[in-house]
């Protein structure tokens, strides 16, 4: 005889269930509420032997106005093409943690309570990858931005990471140092001096100073990236014929600047050099094949550039199914 759909129902269960459901008798679900938070963003992979993990800090709302330049239908079209509104992108703040084996490396630190609620949760990502800040033993900062030191300290202002050495370039000590710049400078931006400043007081006596290209720490090479801020810089993590370039803030909008580089951001300290750098880095990462990371990129921000014609393609790295 043929099972009747009703009848299939009936033998595996599906319909006894309703039936008890109505019949009064309530069965003993087992209670599940809804998380409402997302999971700690922390995502590892490996560069030849070193362990490189992507940590979620949080995130901005920002929108493409930001863009210097931009024209609101080549803004509009590119959205449309990402299957995104025109509207203000949902952009991340990401650092990257780098184990070198004999060292612990956080290239940058996030923002603390700095920028708001959407923000500070790298303690929990470094939480979630099994770290402490007692245990990393450097700090290299990209840039002296907020969303990028302020989180090597507490809310409360000391800081963080007890053990750390915290490395900055010269460039941008020099500038967010300079009373004269500051004082010239928008006054919404002046904070973002006083956090430079405070940030690296509270490292007085292990804070270091780099310049030019060259070793960082470790096997990581800096790579000056400048434009963003003076003396923006990028990180290269090379090991087993293996590369990853942290790039830093070369990208802030994923959706537009890899089709239109010239676009830089008008929080810049120079747009035009920013745009130059973009380009010049752009074009290194695709002739190069090498992989590259960055703090604005969508989480967690591994991928591949692509060139085409005078633009350009970003095509993420799949997810690290084994280490
Ligand atoms: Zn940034």
């Amino acid at each position: 005889m043929a099972l009747s759909r009703r009848g299939f129902l009936a033998a595996t269960g599906f319909v006894a269930a309703g039936t008890a459901l109505s019949g009064g008798a309530v069965p003993a679900f087992a209670l599940a509420p809804m998380a409402g938070a997302p999971i700690p963003g922390a995502i590892r992979r490996k560069v030849g032997s070193v362990e490189v993990t992507a940590l979620l800090d949080g995130y901005i709302d920002m929108p493409p106005d930001f863009l210097v330049g931009a024209d609101g239908a080549t803004v509009a079209a590119l959205a449309s093409a990402a299957h995104q509104s025109p509207g203000p992108r949902r952009t991340p703040v990401n650092a990257y943690l780098v184990n070198l084996g004999d060292r612990l490396v956080l290239v940058d630190a996030g923002t603390s309570t700095s920028m708001g609620p959407t923000l500070g949760q790298l303690p929990a990502a470094l939480a979630a990858a099994g770290v402490g800040p007692a245990q990393v033993d450097t700090v290299l900062i990209t840039h002296m931005h907020p969303d990028h030191i302020a989180g090597a300290l507490t809310p409360t202002g000391q800081a963080l990471f007890p053990n750390a050495e915290l490395v900055v370039t010269e460039a941008d000590y020099v500038f967010w140092h300079d009373d004269s710049v500051m004082n010239q400078a928008p006054s919404e931006f002046r904070s973002f001096f006083l956090g430079a400043r405070n940030a690296a007081a509270a490292y007085a006596g292990r804070l270091r100073r780099i310049a030019g290209e060259g070793q960082a720490v470790g096997s990581i090479r800096s790579v000056p990236l400048p434009g963003h801020t003076p003396g923006h810089a990028g990180f290269v993590v090379e090991s087993g014929g293996e590369a990853l370039l942290i790039w830093a803030d070369t990208v802030h909008l994923a959706t537009y600047q890899f089709a239109r580089p010239d676009w830089s951001m008008s929080f810049d300290v120079d747009p035009q050099q920013a745009a130059q750098t973009r380009r010049r880095i752009f074009d290194r990462a695709a002739a190069d094949r090498v992989m590259v990371a960055g703090m604005h990129m969508p989480f967690p921000g591994f991928g591949h550039v692509v060139r085409e014609g005078s633009e350009y393609r970003f095509v993420p790295a799949e997810w690290p199914y084994a280490l």
